[in-house]
């Protein structure tokens, strides 16, 4: 495992949740705790799935708003310790943010992965519930794809999330001061579908600009470490530092997309003949 992209889902039993919010309208806690057993099928098949939400909304009119309030009012309110302490439980099982991957994006709240106001079903769902951090749950949005190729990466089954060290690239851009465009790039490792769905996740979530800011203020620094080692040596060491970095990188299991901007300045020719080269004479002069 490369990364840190697919989580483990907190365990905790569906029941228990339906247990915990008083008031709780027990005619829809056996639909929640069926439908809660089954939540993978409806994601690979949300077409069948939101046929059979609809009816049932059609037969219990209160039904989305009953589920909204046991969320918003009882689920997330310290009013409620037991419920609550579910809710605290659910939203600090990670360290960071498992959308945008970045460490110093602590959760701070919880994402419902189908959004509660179209699928109320899920509103107290584990398997639906995800921390994530403030700034990708306001980029997220409530819009549901139906169709799975269109769908972002759901952080407790999409594993091929995983291997960002193979589908995040970098392109630099050859101008003075030097420039980076980060993507997703086509890969063994990630078949179309997942292509279709990392992109769609990586500008929903404006990732390119978040790990862009990232890779230059790293830049900015290891950028005086190859100053130093020109000085004292040849283009051939910064070369050689550069490869040690990308190894690190890539030991380190940490921050893809720094792995993928060294990676593309290693194998940049216009990085070691002309951008080296003009860092080597600047450095001659003072
Ligand atoms: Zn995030």
């Amino acid at each position: 495992m490369l990364t840190t992209k697919k989580i483990d889902k907190p365990q905790i039993d569906q029941k228990i949740i339906c247990d915990s919010i008083p008031d709780f309208d027990l005619q829809y806690q056996h639909r929640i705790i069926d439908k809660s057993l089954h939540y993978l099928e409806s994601l690979d098949d949300l077409a069948r799935f939101d046929k059979d939400e609809s009816s049932f909304k059609e037969s219990y009119p209160g039904f989305t708003e009953h589920m909204k309030k046991m969320y918003s009012e009882r689920f997330t309110n310290s009013r409620y310790p037991n419920a609550y302490e579910l809710y605290i439980k659910i939203r600090t099982s990670q360290p960071y943010c498992p959308y945008c991957n970045f460490r110093s994006r602590f959760p701070s709240q919880i994402d419902h992965y189908l959004p509660k106001s179209v699928f109320p079903t899920f509103a107290l769902t584990v398997d639906n519930l995800v921390p994530i951090c403030s700034d990708c749950n306001k980029k997220k949005r409530n819009i549901v794809q139906i169709e799975k190729s269109k769908r972002i990466i759901h952080p407790y089954y999409d594993e091929f999330a995983n291997k960002a060290f193979d589908y995040i690239g970098c392109e630099i851009i050859e101008e003075n001061p030097i420039g980076f465009k980060f993507y997703i790039q086509k890969s063994d490792a990630i078949d179309d579908e997942q292509f279709q769905r990392l992109q769609t996740h990586f500008n929903l979530l404006a990732l390119d600009k978040l790990y862009k800011a990232d890779f230059e203020a790293d830049f900015v620094s290891y950028i005086e470490e190859l100053k130093i080692i020109l000085n004292e040596s040849d283009i051939e060491d910064t070369k050689k530092a550069l490869e040690r970095k990308i190894k690190s990188l890539k030991l380190s299991k940490q921050a893809p997309w720094r792995y993928a901007g060294y990676n593309a300045l290693f194998n940049s020719d216009w990085f070691f003949n002309t951008y080296l080269q003009k860092l080597k004479q600047e450095n001659n002069v003072t």
